[in-house]
């Protein structure tokens, strides 16, 4: 299902012009995330002082938060060469090996969306990431030989937003684990402020807070917003982002002030109505609100129970008395016999 929310922390080809003027080159650039920084910049100089690669580095976290900003950043400050794929994109042994032969040495290889690896690929880069060499197969039948093929040293970069699918032989090869988590609300008003100035746009203090308040602690959620905002502004005739703009451009937009829009109104109103507050699996909730399972579990839940309005119990999704007060429906009550 396509969705268009600007709250939607997806990514989306159209985004990606965008997205780079605005995408942090630096550690120093990347707002945020201080022990994340602080723990990559020491490995960063220790790889640097000893002139060897870095140690692969496993990326957990929900969309949007800059994981690929990250990985870019790493091949800048320890001055490599940088190679981005998505897992989707390996099909065949082939289109791996193919990347691994020819990385400068050192360079920092970036796999998206790692928890999709096909099974023989993944298999591959289990040697390519231990041992440094590759076991290629060429030929068939009786004719069929190994080749064994050194590669030059490299670091993967492995980003994944469900690192629970991900297999242990796997992740036991990445030997720096970084998870990143919502940004908090004084790091998205600094992000915000950052972009306003490279878009030569000035936001008002209140503004950004409100904006702030919307961005669902995901950086590229918050710029975004802050586009649609700005173009508000400028059809106003405003020379400025205020607080009313966005006020008035939040509520166009059909996001309240917790950044939820109506994609994760819905959810909630799916699990109060339709299942009595919850408890309801993933699956069943998917289904009755024509969202898939995997746009349900990466994108909408963990802001919602983040934020406290669900709450994931061994049983399926709860709906918390902050999302029956925040959707205006009174909490259920065991003794007065009615249904909500
Ligand atoms: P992910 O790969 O996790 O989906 P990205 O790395 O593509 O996320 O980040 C999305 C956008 O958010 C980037 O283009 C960048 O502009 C912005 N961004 C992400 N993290 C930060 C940060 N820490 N500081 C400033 N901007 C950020």
């Amino acid at each position: 299902m396509e969705r268009d929310a600007v709250t939607s922390p997806e990514y989306s080809p159209r985004d990606d012009e965008r997205e780079n003027v605005l995408r942090p080159r630096l550690l120093s650039e990347f707002l945020g995330q201080e022990s994340v920084k602080a723990n990559l910049s020491v490995f960063i100089e220790a790889a640097r002082a000893r002139e060897e690669a870095l140690d692969h580095v496993f990326l957990m976290g929900p969309p949007g938060l800059g994981k690929t900003t990250l990985a870019g950043i790493l091949a800048r400050e320890l001055g490599v060469d940088f190679k981005v794929t998505s897992a989707p994109a390996l099909e065949k042994p082939k289109d791996l090996a193919g990347i691994l032969t020819t990385l400068a040495p050192r360079s920092v290889f970036f796999i998206d969306e790692i928890h999709r690896l096909k099974p023989a690929i993944e298999e591959m880069l289990y040697m390519a990431m231990e041992d440094g060499e590759l076991d290629f197969i060429i030929g068939q039948g009786p004719a069929a030989r190994t080749l064994r093929i050194p590669l030059p040293p490299f670091t993967l970069v492995g980003a994944t937003t469900r690192a629970g699918m991900v297999g242990s032989p796997l992740v036991s090869r990445f030997g720096i684990n970084v998870r990143l988590g919502f940004y908090a609300k004084a790091d998205v008003v600094a992000i915000l402020r950052r972009s306003a100035g490279i878009l030569d746009s000035s936001i008002d203090d209140d503004a950004a807070s409100l904006l702030a308040d919307a961005g669902r602690g995901t950086p590229r959620v918050a710029n975004r917003l802050l586009r649609r905002m700005r173009d508000y502004a400028q059809v106003a005739g405003s020379p400025r982002i205020t607080a009313s703009v966005v006020a008035d451009g939040l509520s166009r937009l059909e996001v309240d002030r917790y950044g939820l829009e109506r994609h994760d109104r819905d959810v909630l109103a799916a699990i109060i109505e339709k299942f009595g507050g919850g408890p309801v699996g993933a699956d069943t909730l998917a289904v009755s609100t024509s969202e898939s399972v995997e746009t349900l579990e990466d994108y909408l839940e963990p802001f919602l129970i983040q934020s406290g309005f669900i709450m994931r119990t061994p049983r399926g999704r709860v709906a918390t008395p902050l999302a029956y007060e925040h959707l205006g429906y009174r909490k259920r009550n065991e003794d007065d016999g009615l249904p909500f």
